[in-house]
Order: structure tokens, then sequence, then C-alpha cells
């Protein structure tokens, strides 16, 4: 489902002609060691391929089309090792389709102060060679992003990681396909959007199927499969005594693991990665899929409830984004508030449907089967846990009519102050920053939903890495946010993207 093993970034050097050839000779050595050094030490997501040394704007304009058509290669990282006319990269350039990350370092990490001599600075000019190439890059107006610091610096290893990471996640959007079982719920307008233009913007395609032809393929899942994902459950989580072997709600047990077999099925035989429920559309369905959304959710799938498919996207993008770190990511809505004084807190949760990565790792979740008013179905099988204190971020991204908007919230999420014995859900329970008010605020006039993709495991640096790279209106809210400058942001940002989407 990831692709980060069949992934690779190309790496090219940019140099010409007019040092001869021994230099040249040089910087394909040196450039060499640097590759080998990133693959073997560097602790990246995705594999380095080294491209040979471009020197030539026909040479440039090949590569860049290899880039384009490579199915692996999702991004190029380009060193200018010494002066390289930036005149040359205009054509290749001009067609690349992939992300570039200008990777501005040099050979040698310090200056030899008694031996520097004029062959010295023909290996190590990328001060200069790489303000030329920064030119035709504001001069084209690309989306370009700058690593500056010697190679062998863990901080510049950092950031080409989490480049990388979104390069991926980027990929993966590209071909994602969402499926929404039903349509938005009923006069809700945010999750409402323009999904002719995500497709254009981001590349996923979004498409209806009628209940109806997922409630067939939950039909015919064979209850020899169902028994045995029914000890799967009861090997990984606490199971509450109505839904235990002999318990009066074990049917409804039974009944989820059928329909999370069944939406696995569909997903897989549609090749799709993100879907979306509606409980106002279970035509069929025993119950509202809450276990199934939150297993397929840990396992990587997109989802959000009420027909909201932006949101979905966003989990399955950031899901790929945060492979294999620290931390989980969850589809989450602000469901109430503590407002004591001092201490102000949100209380984040959807009725069934929050992802169990964000729990704390040694933490069992109790599966329970509890009564939904909500759908008007039988009572639904869900999870509930708390998830893990520390810092997260809530995502959400909405459609302005001319543009899509991301808007952004740096959380502290706290352990859980009590229990909540009355509310069979899972939730985690966070402060906001900078605070509640300037928080809550900023969110509202920038008109972001009240559902969100809640992520502990990405930093702001990956929403502003993909914000760039899409083009797309970022709005953070953090320590840093002033209510007043937040304002006229919003009013700035109404010129400086203007232009409509698509
Ligand atoms: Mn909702």
């Amino acid at each position: 489902m990831f692709i980060y093993n069949e992934a690779e970034i190309w790496f090219v050097a940019g140099s010409q002609h007019l040092y001869g050839h021994q230099t040249l000779e040089q910087i394909k050595k040196n450039i060499q060691l640097v590759t080998d050094y990133f693959n073997q030490h560097a602790n990246l997501p995705v594999k380095i391929v080294l491209k040979p040394l471009a020197t030539k704007p026909d040479d440039i304009y090949t590569l860049c089309q290899e880039v384009n058509y490579s199915p692996k290669c999702v991004g190029l990282i380009t060193w200018l090792h010494t002066f390289s006319p930036a005149k040359m990269w205009i054509r290749g350039l001009t067609h690349l389709q992939k992300p570039l990350l200008q990777l501005h370092t040099q050979f040698n990490e310090q200056v030899p102060w008694d031996s520097m001599d004029m062959d010295f600075m023909n290996l190590n000019q990328t001060a200069h060679g790489g303000r030329e190439f920064g030119f035709i890059g504001s001069r084209m107006r690309l989306i370009h992003s700058i690593v500056t610091g010697y190679w062998k610096d863990k901080t510049v290893h950092e950031k080409i990681a989490q480049w990388m990471r979104v390069c991926v996640a980027i990929n993966a959007e590209k071909n994602m396909k969402v499926v929404r079982f039903g349509d938005n719920m009923r006069e809700v307008a945010v999750t409402e959007g323009n999904k002719v233009s995500a497709q254009i913007k981001f590349g996923y395609s979004v498409n209806t199927h009628a209940v109806g032809d997922l409630v067939s393929v939950i039909n015919a899942v064979s209850d020899t499969d169902v028994a045995q994902l029914i000890d799967e459950y009861e090997a990984l989580y606490q199971i509450s005594p109505v839904a235990q072997i002999n318990g009066a709600k074990r049917q409804n047990l039974i009944d989820a693991a059928r329909i999370e077999l069944g939406i696995e099925r569909f997903l897989e035989q549609g090749g799709y990665t993100a879907f979306t429920t509606t409980f106002e559309d279970l035509h069929g369905m025993a119950q509202l899929p809450g276990l199934a959304v939150q297993r397929l959710m840990a396992k990587g799938y997109g989802f959000a409830a009420e027909g909201d498919w932006k949101t979905s996207a966003l989990l399955r993008t950031l899901k790929v984004m945060a492979k294999g770190l620290s931390g989980g990511t969850a589809f989450m809505e602000d469901y109430t508030y503590d407002f004591t004084k001092g201490n102000e807190l949100v209380i984040g949760s959807h009725m069934l449907e929050v992802c169990p990565s964000i729990v704390d790792d040694d933490v069992k979740p109790l599966l329970d089967i509890q009564p939904l008013e909500i759908g008007n179905k039988a009572d639904p099988a869900r999870l509930i846990f708390a998830a893990k204190p520390g810092f997260a971020i809530n995502a959400s991204l909405i459609d302005m009519g001319n543009r899509f908007r991301l808007v952004t919230n740096a959380l502290e999420t706290v352990k859980q102050p009590q229990p909540l014995p009355k509310l069979p859900v899972a939730c985690a329970v966070w402060k906001t920053k900078p605070s509640l008010e300037v928080s809550a605020e900023a969110w509202i006039l920038a008109g972001a939903a009240h559902h969100s993709v809640y992520t502990q495991a990405l930093s702001m640096d990956y929403f502003r890495l993909y914000a760039q790279l899409h083009n797309i209106e970022l709005l953070v809210i953090d320590d840093e946010t002033d209510i007043n400058h937040f304002r006229n942001e919003l009013r700035w940002n109404e010129i400086a993207y203007c232009h409509p989407y698509a």
C-alpha cells in the first residue's frame, strides 16, 4: 500500500565545460561519494539515484523529461557543484512536473585557509553556482525547495527526509482513488467542494458508489472469514461483556466483522485508498461502520464521515507522509469545550470513527457495543480509547470557491483528566496553541471545518512543504499567532490567491 520501497529521488549535479575534463571527473567522484553517503548513512526514507552530470541544455532537458516519465521517480534534487549557467536549465525546468529541491551544499566542510587555491575554488563554488540557479527558479516562478548545509550534517538529512516524504505523499495523491458510499450529509456546507478542481489540483479522483453495491460485497463475506477476524479482535482488544461469546450483543460484533471485511474487499477490488460513509445512507447495512473504519484507518486508508471526501483524502495523504514515523494520524472532530479559566481544553472525537493509531502503544483499546441513535440502525461496535499525550496538529482542507485553503492548528494533547463513563467513544483531549480563545477565533475566521485530520507524527514543516509544493493557501495557528495579524493575513491572501484554481 505504501510506496517508499519502490520510490526513487533522482540526484543531479550541475556544472559546465569551462573547468576542463579533470575538474568534471573530480565532480563525478564527489557526487558519487555524497550519493553513497546519503543512501548508507543519512537515514533517508527514499533511495537516491545518481544521474549523469548536467553540463548541457539538451542533457538537462532529457533528464527532466525522464523524471516526468519515470513512475518510480517522485522528485529531483539538484546540486550546483560549480557554476552552471542557468539559461541551460530553462528548457528542462519548463517541462519538469515533479518536485524540485536545490541542495545548497559544498564538498568541503571547512575552508583550508593555508592551501586554498583556484583549483580548490573550482570544486567548491556552490556559494555562487547555487545563486545563479536560484535566480532562474525565481525568474521562472518555479515551486522550488532549498536545503542549505554541509552534506554530512544531520539537520540537512532531516530536511531532505521531510521533503522526500512530502514528495512520496504527493505522488500517492496523484494516484489516489476516493470512493464515497452515499453523498455528503444533507445541508452541511463545509464538506462540500469542487471534486473536479480537487482532481486537477491534487490528482485524486472522487467517485460515489451506491451503498447497495457495497452491501452485496459485505453479504458475500464467508462465515469462516468472519470467525477468523473475530479471533483477531479477541487477541488485540479488551472485549466488553456484551460483545463476548455469549454476550447479549455478540451478533452485532459478527455483523461488524462482516462489514469490515466487505468494505476492505470493495476498496481492494476498486483500487481505492480512501473512502467516506454517511449515517444518512446505510440502506441494507446492519449498523453504522465504526470498528471497520477505525481498523481500516489504522491500516493506512483515508476516511472521513458524512461524505467528507476532502478530509478523507487528506487523511490518506498525511498517513502516507507519516508512514514509519512515531505517532498516529486520525480523523477527528472538535467535540466539546471545557472553559475552566486558565485550563481550557478541547475534547476531540467523532461518533465511532477515530483511528486507533493515536493510542498509547501499551494500551489495549476496549471493543464495545453501545447504542447509537444517529443512523437508526443496530448498536454499532467501536473501539474506545484515549489519545496519547504530546504534540499534535489538527489540519482542515476547505474549498473557498476559487481555491483550496489548508488550515492547521498546533495542539498539546494532554492526559484525559477523568474517565468519561457515559461517552462510549475514542477521544483526544488537547490544549490549543496559542490559547483556546485565539485558536478558535482564528480557525472560525478562516472557515476551517469541524472535521479535521489529527496527527501526532508530522510537524508544521511538513504542512508548509506540502502547501508550497501544491501552491495552496496555508494558514498556521500556533504559538506565533496574533489575531490581528491573522485577520490581515486573511485579507492579503485574497489578493495573493486571487487566481481561480481550475
Ligand atoms: Mn462529523
